[in-house]
């Protein structure tokens, strides 16, 4: 059982890595956007006095809020007094 040479699983494998390729470059992106985000949220936070981060929400779309004495969700309706 020796393996056959298809020309068209060659095809696919060149075209298989070059999507492999074109998403490991969109990830790069996306990944330096969010530290790049990440960081400017941290220096706003720093700046702000009476708002600090807590950690992810259970919607997973944001990271909590602190202010004053609320903690709450800017995506969805999750909102708690401490
Ligand atoms: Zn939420």
């Amino acid at each position: 059982m020796g393996h056959k040479y298809d020309p068209g699983d060659a095809r696919r494998r060149r075209l298989l890595s070059r999507r492999l390729h074109e998403i490991e470059e969109r990830l790069e992106t996306v990944e330096r956007r969010a530290d790049r985000l990440e960081n400017t949220l941290q220096g706003v936070v720093r700046e702000a006095t009476s708002v600090s981060l807590g950690g992810p929400c259970r919607c997973g779309e944001s990271l909590l809020i602190v202010r004053r004495q609320t903690i709450y969700c800017p995506q969805c309706q999750y909102r708690r007094t401490i």
